[in-house]
């Protein structure tokens, strides 16, 4: 009751011009999750990203499909891809990498020596980038049947997590064995196990704090304004509407954008393994009301970049109100934080309570008109 309500006091008024800008086309919109739930139990969301890649080898549709595993390197969380062609590798690469990847160098030559037909998963400009290749590339092209864009607010250099993998160390009294950015319901929680046997759980926040100020974003998102993956065939985020929080099982938002995307969708839920329910653009869209717009805005990055030492340049010509301002340098401030040598080593010592603060108020500047 209470988190339809505010989900009613939150809900915005979105124009079919700003729903243009924002999402790009589509053709159909769902609310969906995985039947199995073997399959939603590491995912990210609802799982349906995995059920979808599951079904479709097993329809024979695609015979492989580029996925993105967390490895730990010299003790620290590393991600790659690689071509998953079986179910057990599918749910060894669920749930989201919240940390840089070499997309292009990596994925490409795998897909190349890959014999057979792929769907490729990807952040926005990972499939953004691999649309231009497959434009000039026709073996590429017929070998990448699908496309799947996860949606995105930014991602993060590899020194956050690092950040985070030492502070538990310290916790566990262990070295990292193994690390999971999130799982379970609503925002879920981190998994660490160490080598003496200890494992940690914590509220996903203990590393989203920093991520959602940007401490240590990656910078390619200072220019970047495709929160939901315009060039995708079907593209996946969560819903954050509260009135989802007190469902038992986390869902899916999947915007299925192209003919081939319609086709997976279909072939995929033919072996009734995805639950699936319409949504309404409005749905995805109030779940992202402050991260979406902030990031479509280049504008506002683009007029705070020159005080703190970037170039961005302007390619959405978006109005700049003065808490756009603020929250973009906000945003920039904390990566040129992140960035300097001298005094980089305070911001995991910060005081929780203040980055809370921190975050409220930007969170607060976003929700202003
Ligand atoms: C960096 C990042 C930022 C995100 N930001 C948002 C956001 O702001 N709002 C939002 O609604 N959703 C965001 N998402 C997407 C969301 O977290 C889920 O990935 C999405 O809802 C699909 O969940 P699922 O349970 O259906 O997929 P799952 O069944 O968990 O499958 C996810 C698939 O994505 C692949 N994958 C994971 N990480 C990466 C990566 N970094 N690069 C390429 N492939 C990867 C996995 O290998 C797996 O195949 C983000 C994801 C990432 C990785
Ligand atoms: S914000 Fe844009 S550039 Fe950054 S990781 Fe996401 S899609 Fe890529």
């Amino acid at each position: 009751m209470l988190n339809q309500l505010t989900d009613r006091l939150l809900k915005k008024e979105w124009s079919e011009e700003t729903i243009e800008q924002l999402v790009g086309d589509y053709l159909h919109l769902y609310h969906a999750y995985a039947e199995d739930p073997q399959v939603r139990r590491n995912a990210a969301s609802g799982g349906v990203g995995s059920a979808l890649l599951i079904e479709l080898i097993k329809a024979g549709e695609i015979d492989g499909a580029l996925v993105c595993n967390s490895r730990i390197e010299a003790g620290k969380v590393r991600a790659h891809f690689t071509i998953a062609t079986t179910e057990q590798e599918i749910l060894e690469a669920q749930g989201s990498k919240y940390v840089e990847t070499a997309f292009m160098k990596e994925a490409l030559p795998l897909i190349r020596e890959f014999d057979g037909r792929v769907a490729v998963v990807g952040l926005p400009c990972d499939i953004t980038n691999l649309r231009r290749w497959l434009q000039k590339d026709e073996v590429l092209a017929v070998k990448v049947r699908l496309t799947i864009a996860l949606v995105c607010g930014h991602n993060s250099r590899t020194q956050l997590v690092d950040g985070i993998t030492v502070k538990l160390e310290n916790l566990a009294g262990g070295k990292l064995q193994s690390y999971r950015f999130r799982r379970g319901h609503w925002r879920g929680q981190l998994e660490a196990a160490f080598d003496n046997g200890a494992t940690i759980q914590k509220p996903f926040s203990y590393f989203s704090l920093y991520q959602n100020l940007f401490f240590y974003s990656e910078k390619k998102c200072l220019v970047c304004h495709d929160h939901f993956g315009y060039q995708a065939d079907i593209s996946l985020g969560d819903v954050w509407a509260y009135r989802f929080k007190d469902d038992p099982i986390k869902k899916t938002g999947v915007i299925v954008r192209t003919a081939a995307g319609e086709e997976a969708w279909s072939a995929a839920l033919q072996s009734q393994q995805i639950n699936s329910t319409d949504l309404d653009i409005t749905d995805i869209l109030d779940g992202q009301a402050r991260a979406a717009p902030y990031h479509y805005n280049v504008s506002a990055r683009s007029r705070v970049a020159h005080l703190l030492g970037y170039k961005v340049p302007d390619k959405t010509n978006s109005q700049v109100s003065w808490h756009q301002w603020l929250s973009a340098f906000m945003a920039l401030f904390n990566m040129r934080w992140s960035e300097n040598k001298r005094w980089q080593g305070l911001i995991f010592k910060l005081p929780r309570p203040i980055l809370k603060l921190l975050l409220y108020f930007r969170k607060g500047l976003e929700s202003l008109p």
